[in-house]
């Protein structure tokens, strides 16, 4: 087998440890002579496995007392939908922060349901910086703020969140979640598909202020509302065990390294490796994100012309790099260096653009 070093921009690596012990426990999870994915989802076994995921991610991300996790399926796009049909009633509407292609999706989803208004946007940048929000023109008709704190196309993230707003904070950490802290006292729900830095694709991870919850909306189809969700421990219906099972194991990966302290850490030391390259290039790579909204997760940049673009991504996958492309809306390269990137792949990658820059400069 030829080595690859995995940049994908999700799914993207599981840490090896991860898929080590899934394999161990593969064919006799606990001597119960099953797999996880063939126990019931009312069985002890895996009622252990859901609750210690949950208990994990509540420890992990210092999730308080009174906020409620629910693992839920349809992926983060789903919660597009769902973040309005529970909380954005019709006398109501709800303000969008628009960073890219996904708050934007967020946007339409929630467009479709309910009035939407724009509460800042950064799109006349090409979505290169993070724009102010200014707090005041949120008024008693604002149901609640969305915002996608990490934005995996464009390759910017917030570093902070709006302080002491005066209605609910909605975020999506798809591409961020259990790589930083979460201050909770501003925020009031967040969601994230697991795909990227909490497990496999399959579950989406909800955490909400109860608060929050009780002021859902209670006409909705019970498999559509965090209501029913919640009230059944996100056992309403089967969930998907399988990727439920991964997250427990990426929660005991984290907490065996430090946490989600460390994961920051090594967040910061691998993005810096290649923005250091980026900004050593004289041009020859050019980050698209403004450098104060860099994302330490996804790092977007561009070479100098299409053509050697293109020979930079064929020699990378040649050499084992995979997942360099940029997305397809926006084009360039994108490295993704979520929680599960070795750093010694970060390493390799970043000789590699020197290398490639001192031939082709
Ligand atoms: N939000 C963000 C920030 C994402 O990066 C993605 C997926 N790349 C999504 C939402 C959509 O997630 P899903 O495919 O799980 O619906």
């Amino acid at each position: 087998m030829t080595e690859v070093y995995n940049f994908n921009p999700g799914p993207s690596p599981i840490p090896a440890p991860v898929l080590k012990k899934a394999k161990e426990e593969m064919f006799n999870y606990e001597n119960s002579g099953m797999a996880v994915m063939e126990m019931s989802h009312r069985s002890p076994l895996y009622e252990k496995i859901h609750y210690q995921a949950i208990n994990q991610l509540k420890e992990l991300l210092s999730v308080p007392d009174d906020y409620e996790v629910l693992f839920l399926q349809g992926g983060a796009s789903l919660q597009f939908a769902m973040v309005a049909l529970n909380f954005l009633p019709e006398n109501k509407e709800a303000a969008y922060v628009l960073t890219g292609s996904w708050s934007e999706k967020a946007a339409k989803e929630a467009q479709t349901l309910g009035n939407v208004t724009t509460l800042a946007t950064s799109e006349s940048n090409q979505f290169k910086h993070i724009p102010e929000v200014d707090l005041s023109k949120v008024t008693e008709k604002t149901a609640y703020i969305h915002l996608t704190s990490n934005n995996t196309i464009y390759g910017t993230q917030w570093s902070s969140f709006p302080k002491e707003p005066a209605v609910p904070v909605i975020i999506d950490m798809s591409s961020d979640i259990l790589s930083r802290s979460i201050p909770w006292n501003d925020v009031d729900m967040i969601y994230a598909g697991a795909q990227k830095n909490a497990g496999m694709s399959g579950v989406t991870i909800v955490i909400m202020k109860k608060s929050l919850l009780e002021s859902a909306n209670d006409k909705l189809p019970p498999s559509l509302s965090y209501k029913q969700h919640a009230s059944k421990d996100s056992l309403y219906n089967t969930p998907p065990t399988a990727a439920i099972y991964i997250t427990s194991l990426v929660t005991d990966w984290i907490k065996g390294l430090g946490g989600v302290e460390e994961m920051q850490r090594l967040a910061k030391q691998k993005a810096d490796l290649i923005y250091s390259v980026i900004d050593g290039s004289s041009g020859f790579y050019t980050g698209h994100a403004e450098p104060e909204a860099r994302s330490k997760m996804n790092i977007t940049f561009k070479l100098t012309n299409e053509n050697l673009e293109k020979e930079f991504l064929t020699q990378a996958k040649n050499t084992g790099f995979i997942g360099l492309n940029g997305h397809r809306s926006v084009g360039g390269c994108r490295v993704s260096t979520y929680n599960a990137v070795p750093l010694n792949h970060v390493e390799k990658l970043k000789s590699f653009m020197e290398t490639f820059m001192k031939k082709n400069a």
